[in-house]
C-alpha cells in the first residue's frame, strides 16, 4: 500500500492506495477531489510553483511569481534552480507575464503581486 497526502485544500487528507486487479484503489479521503489528486500523483504528477526572484528596485528587492498552470513534476527542479537566477528589471502588475512557456512545459511564469 502507498500513502499520499492531498495539497488539494488545508486539510491534507492522507490517502491509502491500493493496488486491486492492476486498478488504484483510494481510501482516507474526504471527497473525490482526493482521488482525482493521487490518481494524477500516480501517473502524470503536476506541481504549481510559487517563488520570490530578485528584482533591481531597492524599494521590492523581491517579488513574488507563479507558474499560470502547473508543470510536471520532473521539470519542478529545474524551474525552481532556473527562477533563483533571474532579476526582474522592469517593474509588474500581478498576473504580468515575467518568462514565457518556461522550460517548454507550456506554463508561464507571472507576477504573484504587484510592484506598483
Ligand atoms: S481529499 Fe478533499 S478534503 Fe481531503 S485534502 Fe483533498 S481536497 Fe481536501
Amino acid at each position: 500500500m502507498k500513502q499520499i497526502t492531498c495539497i488539494s485544500c488545508p486539510v491534507g487528507c492522507r490517502i491509502n492506495v491500493d493496488v486491486v486487479n492492476g486498478e488504484h484503489i483510494f481510501s482516507g479521503n474526504k471527497c473525490i477531489d482526493g482521488t482525482l489528486f493521487a490518481e494524477t500523483e500516480l501517473t502524470a504528477p503536476l506541481h504549481t510553483i510559487t517563488i520570490m526572484v530578485r528584482t533591481t528596485f531597492p524599494d521590492m528587492p523581491f517579488l513574488s511569481v507563479r507558474t499560470n498552470r502547473e508543470v510536471p513534476k520532473e521539470k519542478v527542479n529545474k524551474t525552481i534552480r532556473l527562477l533563483s537566477k533571474i532579476t526582474v528589471k522592469e517593474r509588474k502588475r500581478i498576473g504580468e507575464t515575467i518568462i514565457r512557456n518556461i522550460l517548454g512545459t507550456n506554463c508561464d511564469i507571472v507576477a504573484a503581486s504587484d510592484m506598483y
